[in-house]
């Protein structure tokens, strides 16, 4: 039986769950996940707090995928502009998006140019060493900082920049991120919410971990809390009524520790105030109505010198793929976008959900491409294909086992107990595999002996 040859582009969650689901759902097929980047698992890598390495564990279940005889995985290759989407798709039987939502959303007012002004996707970007933002030098200055919007990505900011580099011992944030945040004296940070608490979009675990901060007290005005959650969905109900009990308990705490997090609600951004640097935000103070947040006509001004937007991301657009510009994904029939032609994850539903919620996005698009084959349409060359395109335009990708091999030079990096000292530039990526293949053959090659220790 000729194999379905599917093309996967993104090796983050959203690929790497479509590529277990294929393989468990079609008996014949050939995977290649294609990604940018010389290193795999996307947001997992980058977008995961480097404070949360127990997170970072599925990429040993990703791995386990990769090292199926079936897949292959094609890092440093860009789809759009090495090979286009087109070229892909004559070459695949299937091509999946999975290209995750990389790209901020932006608030639209004044200021926002300013320097110390970052969207989230940045931020935690270079706070995480990925290459393209290893450069951003972003420019903070304490003793305040404001970070808006009141989702999980905002938590991770706002934690990341107030924990003490002894609780960052652990991770994986690399040393110029470190001492980039150490340096700029940040004591105080606004966590800014435009709704009420009881609209926050932090998970409880999240949350609740900012009252275990050694050096940091979460302070909040028990004003605004509302006596208690009615209507709604059960399950919303309980996470809401599990969030406002945490706020609650933190309003109790008297504060004694050398930083704050300040969680502030009911304040829209209006304008970012400053010359060339940011040195406040201006706020409109909203109250609900029928659920969205209308200004009151009230403004209130937080004085800071750095300001993160953590409102949410949007996809970047592919050519060859109709993509959505307002809500910044691609659109399509529940996954099918045309044929041949299908989107998982973020590329289909937008920048909501957690690493799990890729799942059963990856399930249905297995079974939607082994329903849409299934009359033995399959017979594109695949893999051999792409490799011939890829040797004639002389694009070096960079392969798992090359991948392992980058990934030993991380681990044996890192000083104890931090787990791993990311490369953050593609060069010293490039250059720990030029030293692997000049060394003399070993009995037991690198990458081999790497994932055999997994
Ligand atoms: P999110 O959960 O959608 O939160 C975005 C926040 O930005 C909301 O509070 C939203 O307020 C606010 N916002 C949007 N537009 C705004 C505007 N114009 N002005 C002011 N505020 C605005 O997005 P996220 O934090 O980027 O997270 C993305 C996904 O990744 C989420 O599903 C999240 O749970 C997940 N994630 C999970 C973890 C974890 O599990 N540890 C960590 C990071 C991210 P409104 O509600 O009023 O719109």
């Amino acid at each position: 039986m000729t194999p379905l040859s599917v093309a996967i582009i993104g090796a983050g969650p959203a690929g790497f769950y479509t590529a277990e689901a294929l393989l468990d759902a079609i008996e014949a097929v050939r995977i290649d996940i294609v990604d940018r980047l010389p290193t795999p698992f996307g947001l997992v890598r980058a977008g995961v707090a480097p404070d949360h390495q127990s997170t970072k564990q599925v990429a040993r279940r990703f791995e386990q995928t990769a090292l199926r005889e079936a897949v292959h995985f094609f890092g440093n290759v860009e789809i759009g502009s090495a090979v286009s989407l087109d070229e892909l798709r004559t070459i695949y039987d299937a091509v999946v998006l999975a290209l995750g939502a990389g790209q901020d959303r932006v608030l639209g007012i004044p200021g926002e140019h300013l320097l110390g002004v970052y969207g989230s996707a940045l931020f935690v970007g270079w706070y995480n060493g990925h290459p393209d933002l290893r450069e951003l030098n972003p420019r903070m200055r304490g003793p305040a900082a404001v970070v808006i919007g009141n989702g999980n990505v905002a938590l991770d900011v706002a934690r990341v920049l107030v924990k003490s580099p002894e609780e960052m011992a652990a991770s994986d944030l690399p040393d110029y991120a470190g001492q980039a945040i150490a340096e700029a004296g940040i004591r105080e940070v606004h966590i800014v919410g435009r709704r009420g608490p009881a609209d926050v979009k932090f998970t409880p675990a999240e949350l609740r971990e900012m009252g275990e901060l050694r050096e940091c007290d979460p302070v909040i005005d028990l004003r605004d809390f509302p006596e208690s959650i009615d209507g709604g969905d059960p399950r919303d109900r309980r996470v809401k009524e599990k969030n406002l009990a945490i706020l609650r308990a933190f309003a109790q705490r008297s504060p004694g520790k050398p930083k704050r997090l300040m969680f502030r609600f009911f304040l829209s951004p209006d304008r970012i105030e400053g010359d060339t640097e940011v040195q406040a935000v201006r706020f409109a103070r909203t109250r609900l109505q029928g659920g969205s947040a209308v200004p009151t006509g009230d403004f209130e001004t937080l004085p800071c010198g750095l300001v993160v937007e953590a409102i949410g991301y949007r996809c970047a657009p592919l050519t060859g793929a109709a993509f959505d510009a307002e809500r910044g994904l691609f659109p399509s029939q529940d996954g099918r976008i045309d044929d041949g032609l299908y989107a998982v994850g973020w590329a289909k539903r937008g920048p909501v959900g957690v690493i799990g919620s890729n799942r059963p996005d990856a399930e249905l698009c297995a079974r939607q491409i082994r329903e849409d084959f299934a009359r033995g349409t399959a017979g594109k060359p695949g893999r051999a294909a792409f490799e011939r395109l890829l040797r004639e335009r002389r694009v070096r990708s960079v392969s798992f086992d090359d991948w392992l091999a980058i990934d030993a030079a991380e681990v044996a990096g890192a000083v104890r107990p931090a787990p791993r000292k990311k490369f953050t530039t593609l060069a010293e990526m490039l250059a720990v595999l030029a030293e692997a293949r000049a060394r003399p053959a070993s009995p037991e090659p690198l990458a081999a002996s790497d994932a055999q220790r997994r």
